[in-house]
């Protein structure tokens, strides 16, 4: 528990960014408003990676009174689709959070093309007809100048007849591109003639085949920011060496406008990278393309739909996104932080089943054949108005294989010869000390046997005998459903992939872990057969778990969502 001031301090410890935002605002900057922006490229799903961006850019517009609007940055049409714009929106909407308006920039790549037209008549830009190797082979290093293209100097009006061109489609792809002409000698690399513009003729998911020009990331993302107004333009740490091109660019657009207000202000956090985990959108396309995952929204996937589909709330996530926090320097997050914080809220949330997910028999020899017993099981004890359902008891039970040993070691609470367990919302029964249990031929046990207290049942008033075992789960034989779990484990072997298969020169996909998932049979209460995709579920003593959305009462279908301890870091 923490005092009073403690809890003060904890509040106001905000991030570098939001001291930044907060002062500005005080200051009066930009007349007051806070704008931001979320802009995925629609080349992929969302992963958690893209949350913590979500939860800063969307959060602190929301704290502040400002406004976070949604932009694709749909530049490059070979890999962009509306699935894509989709998914993003649906994802963004399931994590709590609402944009403003609607921005694509491809809505700009008119006024983009002016602007490249108009740097081309300032004799700012010009086409270069080399090859890419060729550009990158000049660039030089950060210690050496690059070297001038032979196009460099090319006259104006030549430049601009040629970029027509370009965007009228009669130029190849890779034929010509339009570079900035700023200083091959920069100490900044991206300042020797970035490249803006690039042919590409494949139909744009929005503008279909109107242009066959586009504009690179720093053609198009600071302009973008700048036309829509955003005040703080927060990104990751990799986009550090290009704020000063994003600047340039805004300075070249507003014309001798005076921008003291008004102008966007880049600030970068670092990344957020998980253990066991790849976040690239190029490496989890290729998951789902080679069917090495089931999908996007595979549970294993860091993407959000897949953790959805895993059964994480959005508040688990939100919450580890705050625990993690916003700092300047990259760093690796350790997985079971995530899987800690998703136990936590689902503590507070998940209805209490009981499955039996390693069925053996247990018959009670001395509960009448043909009796049974509706008993009172409460949905989750953490909650003070929770609901109550029942479960059915009977003479047959199914149990958890590993919950009877014959031989058992001393400190072993659960059921052996002789020992005594609680069965959950029932009775307290006992194993004979002779005779407690039948075999195969191969020796594997296929019933237990024992005897239950009747005067120890849950909630009557000689219900508290104490006894030194656990409480098991149970279901009914009789009243239980068969139903398929999945068991969902790390989707790469390795802590670091991403490093490590750049260490080692090997494929990623030697690094999936090949025990992933395991599929089984097990036994459930028939109450589960009233809950849908995505409910929050606690398997007593088990785990955490969701139904898939392929489920149905017939054939229900379960995830592991997180095991109830953390197992993992032990093994
Ligand atoms: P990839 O390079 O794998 O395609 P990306 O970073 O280019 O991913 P975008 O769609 O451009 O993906 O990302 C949208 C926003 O999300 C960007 O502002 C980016 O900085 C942010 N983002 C992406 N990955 C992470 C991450 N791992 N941690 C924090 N923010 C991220
Ligand atoms: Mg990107």
């Amino acid at each position: 528990m923490c005092t009073e001031k403690q809890e003060e301090t904890k509040q106001e410890s905000i991030s570098f960014v939001e001291e930044i935002v907060k002062k500005e605002l005080e200051e009066g900057k930009n007349g007051g408003r806070l704008q931001t922006r979320f802009p995925p490229e629609p080349n992929g799903y969302l992963h958690i990676g893209h949350a913590k961006a979500i939860c800063m850019d969307f959060g602190i517009a929301q704290k502040y009174g400002g406004v976070c609007n949604l932009r694709f940055d749909d530049t490059n049409p070979a890999k962009e689709d509306v699935e894509y714009v989709d998914s993003i929106m649906e994802d963004i909407k399931w994590l709590g959070f609402k944009w403003g308006n609607v921005y694509y920039a491809s809505d700009y790549f008119q006024q983009l093309y002016d602007f490249a037209v108009r740097l081309i008549e300032e004799g700012k830009a010009y086409i270069d007809e080399q090859t890419s190797e060729e550009i990158a082979a000049q660039k030089g290093t950060p210690t050496q100048p690059g070297v001038d293209s032979p196009f460099r100097n090319r006259p104006i009006s030549e430049n601009l007849e040629l970029f027509h061109k370009m965007n009228a489609g009669e130029i190849e792809e890779g034929a010509m591109v339009l570079r900035a002409k700023i200083d091959m000698a920069h100490t900044n690399m991206l300042f020797r003639d970035p490249i803006i513009y690039r042919v590409k003729h494949v139909p744009h998911h929005r503008t279909g085949t109107q242009w066959h020009v586009y504009p690179n990331y720093d053609f198009a993302h600071g302009q973008s920011d700048f036309f829509e107004g955003v005040t703080h333009s927060i990104c990751t740490l990799e986009f550090v060496p290009h704020r000063p091109l994003y600047d340039y660019f805004i300075d070249e657009l507003k014309e001798g406008k005076d921008l003291q207000d008004n102008r966007p202000r880049q600030i970068e956090f670092n990344r957020l990278n998980l253990t066991y985990t790849m976040m690239s959108k190029r490496k989890l396309l290729a998951l789902v393309q080679e069917g090495l995952v089931s999908g996007w929204d595979d549970p294993r996937m860091p993407t959000i739909c897949g953790m959805r589909r895993r059964g994480y709330s959005p508040e688990s996530i939100r919450n580890f996104v705050k625990m993690i926090g916003y700092t300047k320097y990259d760093a690796l997050n350790d997985y079971a932080m995530l899987e800690a914080a998703v136990r936590d809220d689902l503590n507070k949330k998940a209805t209490r089943v009981a499955a039996v997910l390693d069925p053996v028999k247990l018959i009670i020899t001395n509960y009448p054949e043909g009796k049974t017993e509706e008993l009172d099981a409460i949905d989750n004890p953490e909650d003070e108005q929770s609901k109550h359902h029942t479960v059915t008891f009977s003479r047959e039970l199914w149990i958890e294989r590993d919950d009877f040993m014959e031989d058992a070691p001393k400190k072993f609470f659960r059921l052996g010869p002789g020992k005594e367990v609680r069965l959950k919302n029932s009775y307290i029964i006992r194993c004979p000390e002779e005779g407690c249990c039948k075999k195969d031929a191969d020796g594997k046990i296929t019933e237990i046997y024992a005897e239950f207290i009747p005067e120890t049942k849950t909630g009557e008033a000689n219900a508290n005998m104490k006894i030194k075992g656990k409480t098991i789960h149970w279901v009914s034989c009789d009243h239980c459903e068969k139903a398929e779990v999945r068991l969902y484990e790390r989707l790469f072997k390795v802590e670091n992939p991403a490093v490590e298969a750049e260490q080692t020169g090997c494929d990623f996909r030697e690094l999936l872990n090949p025990d992933s998932l395991e599929v089984r049979q097990c036994y459930v209460e028939p109450y589960l057969k009233e809950f849908r995709p995505l409910d929050y579920l606690q398997f007593q003593r088990i785990g955490y778990f969701t139904l898939d959305k392929a489920s149905t009462p017939d054939h229900m279908i379960f995830n592991r969502t997180v095991g109830l301890k953390d197992n993992w870091n032990k093994a």
